[in-house]
C-alpha cells in the first residue's frame, strides 16, 4: 500500500472496476459515481495536478479519453457526457493523483453544473484577458 489511493489501485493492492488499460493509463469506475458509468482515467504514474502531466503522455491519455468515453456512451446509451478535472481542493479535488472523470449524461437528468455570472463590464472582461495573455507570456 502507497499514500495514494490510485497508485494503489494501479499497483492491484486495493481492487478496482478497471474498463480500460494502456501503457502509461487506466480507466476504472468512481467508487461514488455521479452517475452509473462515472468512470476516472488516470495516468498511472503519479503526477498530482494538471500541471504535473508530461506532455508527451497527452496523445495516449487523449485516446484513452475519447475510447472510455465512447464506450461509457454506448454502454449506457447516454445523451452526453462531461469530462470534468479538478485541481487543488479549491476546484473540489480530494485524490491527489491526476484524474479526469467522464460522467455519461442522460436529457433532462436534472443534473446542473456551475451557475453563469457576468462580468460587470466589457472592460473588465478585457481587462482579465489581458491578465491572463499576460501571464503566459
Ligand atoms: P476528486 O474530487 O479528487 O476530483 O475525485 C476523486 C474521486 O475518486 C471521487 O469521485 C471519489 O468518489 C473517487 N474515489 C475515491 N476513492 C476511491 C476508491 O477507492 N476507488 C474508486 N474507484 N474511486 C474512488
Ligand atoms: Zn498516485
Amino acid at each position: 500500500m502507497s499514500n495514494c489511493i490510485f497508485c494503489d489501485i494501479v499497483q492491484g493492492t486495493i481492487p478496482a472496476a478497471v474498463i480500460h488499460s494502456t501503457a502509461n493509463t487506466l480507466a476504472f469506475l468512481d467508487i461514488a459515481p455521479v452517475r452509473p458509468g462515472h468512470a476516472l482515467v488516470i495516468p498511472k504514474a503519479h503526477h498530482p495536478t494538471l500541471w504535473d502531466l508530461p506532455p508527451e503522455l497527452g496523445n495516449e491519455l487523449l485516446e484513452a479519453l475519447q475510447n472510455v468515453a465512447k464506450a461509457i456512451r454506448k454502454a449506457t446509451q447516454a445523451d452526453g457526457l462531461n469530462v470534468m478535472m479538478n485541481n487543488y481542493r479549491a476546484a473540489g479535488q480530494l485524490v491527489d493523483h491526476a484524474h479526469f472523470h467522464l460522467i455519461p449524461r442522460q436529457e433532462g437528468d436534472g443534473l446542473h453544473l456551475w451557475p453563469q455570472g457576468a462580468y460587470p463590464s466589457p472592460e473588465a472582461m478585457q481587462s482579465t484577458a489581458a491578465a491572463i495573455r499576460a501571464a503566459l507570456a
